[in-house]
Parts: C-alpha cells; structure tokens; sequence
C-alpha cells in the first residue's frame, strides 16, 4: 500500500508544474513578501499524519520540490516529505547525523527524481512554534538557500508555521497555500490517506446531525402549520356556529309568524262561519216565517172553503 502511494506521488510530482499550482487554499494570511510557499495537501496530509503521535521527542524530515520564479516572486513548491531515519532527538532538540543525510539524498534519487530539497519540517511536541538557537543553527548550516523554509509543527497544541529567509533573517511566513492537480478538492481537514475512515465517520455522524436537525424542523413546521390550520378550524367552526344561530334564530321567528298567521286565519275562519251561521240562521228564520206565513194561508183558505 505505502509503496503504491509513493509510486502515485513520484509519478504526480515528475510531471513537473511549468507554472504555479492553480488549484489552491489559502491558510492563514496573505504574504505581503517576495516569496510564498505552497504545499501539496497530500504532503501536508502526510506530515500531520507523522507528527501525530510524535509527542515525546522531536522527530523531522526534509521537504523536497522545486522554486517557480513568479513576476518577481520566488515560490517554494513543496511536493514531498522524506521522514527523518537515523536521527538523534530530545524532547527539545533534534539532530540529523551524516547516516540522516545519507539516507535522505539517496531517497530524493530514488523517489524524488528531478526536485530537490527546499527545507526541513521538524515537531514541537507540547512547546508551541518557533525557532530554537538549535534551530536557527540548523538553518543557517543547512537549510541556508534563500528559499530554503523550515517548517514547525506542534502535534499536540495543533499548531503549525513556516519559517522563511527574508534577507539574512529567518522571519515567520503568515500564511501559505495548499495545493492539488486542478480539479481535485481541497480539503483543510488534516486527515492522512489511511484515516479516511476516521474523516468517513466523522462525515457521517455530521451528516447524520444534519438529516436530525431537517427532520426536526420538518417536524415542526408541520407542527406549526397543524396549529394554524386548527385555530383556522376553531375559527371556521365558530363562524359555522354564528350562521347556524342565525339560522335558528330565523326559523324561530319564522315558526312564530306562521303561528301568528294560522292563529289570524283561524280566526278570520271562525268569524266567517260565525257570519255563515248567523247568515244561516237569518235565512231559517226567513224560511221558517215563510214557512208560517203559508201555513197560515193555507188555514185561510181551509177555513174559507168551509
Ligand atoms: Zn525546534
């Protein structure tokens, strides 16, 4: 596995970058100097990873790329990191022995054909990011090219500085880019190659929260929609509830007029019949003088026969 990736990245890194990396991150601030540094985010990656869990001792390695002269601009492209073998450490310093060297320039030949070295990167475990006297030494026997960076890296407070040569002082670089072939992603997650199941995990439980929090909110939208469209129930049924009462309130009133208008007609009848009968009566009553008058007549006429 470790050796593929090496092939990958020997293979990446000869296919040598003519002009500046267009596909880059910034991290910290811009760099105001005549000089940038960039770092491929594999290499950065890679270095994170070592320096991890080097939190006794310093340990180190050299950073190996090229300088691309920019308008003016010299940039330090880093494309590899060969780890430090052979070394002697301390909690607080660190020295590569004439076997370090050793191994480092037959690395670079081996895996790094066509770069060269561009500074050294080494640990600060639980001291934070700066320059020793040591270091300094380092630099100025070592590492003395005008674009060589010495690179500090603090694993347990996760602190991270380039140190580069601005004149014939080692100044700290405030910021630097990362970099990938273009159309790769640039992460800022220091995560290695062998901890994308970490990087997976993590991915996962964050998106996992965020399917929650959607969830949740859906929820309550519902929710609160549920309560508005209720109140627009509650308010639909007591406008139903007022024409309803209305309505009785109607058929009341009716119900009482058409009681008002049966009584009047009975009445009306009752006087009319009243009327008939009596009319009834008086024609009877005609009828019944008739009705003597002949009777009468007719006794008239017996008695005048005789
Ligand atoms: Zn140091």
């Amino acid at each position: 596995m470790k050796k593929n990736k090496n092939k990958n990245r020997v293979k990446a890194s000869t296919q040598s970058l003519a002009t500046l990396p267009q596909n880059i991150m910034p991290i910290g601030e811009r760099v105001y100097d005549d000089k940038n540094i960039y770092i491929h985010q594999k290499v950065y990656r890679q270095i994170h990873k070592f320096a991890e869990d080097k939190n006794k001792n310093e340990s180190g390695g050299i950073l190996v790329g090229k300088v691309i002269n920019e308008l003016g601009k010299d940039n330090t492209i880093i494309e590899g990191f060969i780890e430090a073998k052979y070394n002697e450490a301390t909690p607080t310093t660190l020295t590569f022995t004439h076997q370090t060297w050793e191994y480092f320039h037959s690395e670079v030949n081996k895996k790094y054909k066509g770069m060269k070295i561009v500074g050294w990167i080494h640990t600060h475990p639980n001291f934070g990011v700066f320059l020793s006297e040591n270091d300094k030494f380092i630099q100025n026997n070592f590492f003395n090219d005008v674009n060589h960076v010495a690179y500090v890296v603090d694993p347990i407070q996760n602190e991270e500085g380039f140190y580069f040569w601005i004149g014939e002082k080692l100044e700290r670089c405030p910021g630097f880019y990362l970099f990938d072939k273009n159309g790769v992603k640039i992460k800022t997650k220091v995560f290695s190659d062998t901890d994308s199941v970490e990087e997976k995990s993590i991915t996962k439980v964050s998106t996992f929260n965020i399917v929650l929090a959607v969830i949740l909110i859906i929820m309550m939208a519902f929710n609160i929609v549920a309560m508005v469209n209720m109140s627009d129930d509650i308010a639909a049924l007591k406008k139903e509830n007022d024409t309803l009462k209305a309505h009785v309130d109607k058929i009341q009133h009716n119900i009482q007029n058409n009681f008002r208008t049966i009584e009047g007609v009975i009445n009306s009848n009752n006087l009319k019949n009243n009327d008939q009968n009596d009319n009834n009566n008086k024609n009877n009553n005609q009828n019944n003088k008739q009705n003597i008058k002949v009777e009468n007549q007719n006794n008239q006429s017996e008695t005048g026969g005789n």
